[in-house]
């Protein structure tokens, strides 16, 4: 047996990436699926899309590396996280479309029990209570699926997150199982005692007999049905997406940081074995470990990054491609005054302002579309700095190196302009696949495919190391004009 497959079914798409023993990826194979957006707002999935691109993309990706099932020593799942699904525990049946993370059904609860539960859930869960987390997804669909809450009273309805779902389906029943990291999202989880939350089901009226069992991400679930694949193959790891990229960045020491440039940024810092509280906005969450208790991390996202690149892109027409936003902002010396604040759909951590909106400040005479692109790229790395900032006041600790991936961190000038701000390395790996790496890496470590995460290390080279290339003064100045500009948006 010669490769360890990753499934990612991402929020658009599902893939499949096969590895072999060097960790280079043989082959991959990718289908997009339907989003379907009911009312604003709402965002839903069809449960059966998900598992059938999930099977096409496992089938493909065989088929182009022309391998069979006993040659793939293992597969390791990660997901997109959060996203709800509830469904009969003996047909498989659904009882609901999967509702998307994104998915803002339930502000109005949420918005309501804050008042009340906010120090408790966040005690128990490590999270802020948001729409965003699975219980009230779970809670409105037994309150509005018809008969729902009674046939889940009864037990024969199940819920998961998508690696459960993924799981079940794969092995056609057998796993029933999710990992600390996915269970972590859930706001049912207790962070602590690592066990599912008595208080928080009764909250939510949500009967513990729909609860899969938790487990490490690196951990032996089970094996796929053998009649999908031509033969059983083990599942050897599950993996929430932004712990996994964590993971594949070989992030397990105590203040190792990554941040992934993808439409927003999710920063993860590993915070070690005891939970550090947030003073800053940023939550508390469970990392990926091949063993029994997982690291605790903490959390900050920012909403706006990749995608005011493609609002330059698409609304504004100042650049054709993302790429070229590269070439003209290394085309002036400065942005010249010009300050863009992408507060699009507010400001996320450590802001956490929701009316705040847009502005590009600093226009003069001289202003060129050059130096408007430039502030778009620079926007990120400031609201990427403000993240880093938090998580350096929470845990009290210097972060010396950032370790990047994503769409965006293939910019240099972003990436060497992250480096200046933050006055710390920034380090690009050459796999940029670093979400699917981290799934094929615990579960290829799991079933001895590999020794342990330094062996995979040696395998992994580095594309690039960005070093702060400005002073003090200029890195203070650029700041001052920067929190000015964010001070103003978020007045308004
Ligand atoms: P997601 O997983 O959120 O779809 P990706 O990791 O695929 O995101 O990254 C896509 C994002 O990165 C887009 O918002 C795009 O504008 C941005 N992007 C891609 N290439 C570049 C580039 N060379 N420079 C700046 N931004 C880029």
């Amino acid at each position: 047996m010669k490769y360890v497959m990753a499934i990612d079914q991402g929020t658009t798409s599902s893939r499949a990436i096969i590895f072999n023993d060097k960790a280079e990826i043989v082959s991959m194979a990718q289908m997009e699926f339907k989003q379907i957006y009911p009312k604003p707002g709402w965002v839903e999935h069809n449960p059966k899309d998900i598992i059938s691109s999930v099977i096409d993309v496992v089938k493909q990706s065989m088929a182009k590396a022309d391998i069979s099932a006993c040659d793939i020593s293992a597969i390791g799942v990660t997901n997109q996280r959060e996203t709800t699904l509830v469904w009969d525990k003996i047909t498989g049946e659904p009882v609901y479309n999967a509702v998307v993370w994104q998915c803002r059904r339930t502000a109005e609860l949420c918005e309501k029990l804050k008042g009340k539960y906010h120090e408790f859930i966040y005690e128990r869960t490590g999270l802020v209570i948001d729409a965003y987390f699975s219980a009230t997804k779970i809670k409105w669909i037994l309150d509005n699926v018809e008969g729902a809450k009674d046939r889940a009273k009864r037990g024969e309805l199940a819920f998961g997150t998508v690696d459960t779902y993924v799981m079940w389906h794969l092995s056609k029943g057998k796993i029933f199982a999710t990992d600390y990291t996915n269970a972590a999202r859930t706001m049912l989880f207790n962070v602590h005692a690592l066990t599912w939350d008595d208080e928080l089901l009764n909250l939510f009226d949500i009967p513990k007999s729909m609860l899969p069992e938790v487990h490490s991400s690196g951990y032996a679930y089970g094996y796929t049905d053998e009649r999908l694949f031509g033969g059983k193959i083990a599942i050897c790891g599950a993996v929430g997406d932004q712990q996994s990229a964590l993971f594949g960045q070989f992030c397990t020491q105590t203040g190792d940081v990554k941040n992934t440039y993808g439409t927003g940024c999710f920063l993860l810092m590993n915070v070690g074995d005891s939970p550090v509280r947030s003073k800053n906005g940023l939550i508390t969450t469970l990392g990926a470990s091949l063993d029994k208790r997982p690291p605790y991390l903490l959390e900050g996202s920012v909403f706006v990054g990749g995608a005011v690149v493609q609002w330059l892109r698409d609304e504004m027409k100042f650049i054709k491609s993302a790429e070229e936003s590269q070439t003209l902002a290394q085309s002036v010396k400065s942005c010249n005054g010009v300050y863009l604040v992408p507060a699009f759909t507010g400001l996320g951590a450590p802001y956490w302002n929701a009316e705040a909106r847009g502005c590009i400040s600093g226009i003069t005479r001289g202003t060129k579309i050059e130096h408007i692109v430039r502030a778009g790229l620079e926007s990120i790395a400031y609201q990427v700095y403000d993240v880093v900032e938090a998580m350096k006041r929470d845990c009290k600790k210097d972060i010396t190196v950032l370790k990047v991936d994503g769409g965006a961190a293939q910019n240099d000038f972003l990436m060497g302009f992250q480096a200046d701000i933050l006055n710390c390395n920034v380090v690009r790996p050459k796999i940029i696949e670093t979400t699917a790496a981290g799934a094929a890496y615990l579960a290829g470590i799991t079933c001895g495919f590999w020794r342990d995460l330094k062996q995979i290390e040696g395998f992994i080279k580095i594309d690039k190391v960005f070093l702060p290339k400005i002073d003090d003064g200029q890195r203070k100045n650029l700041l001052k004009g920067w929190h000015a500009e964010v001070k103003k948006v978020c007045q308004k």
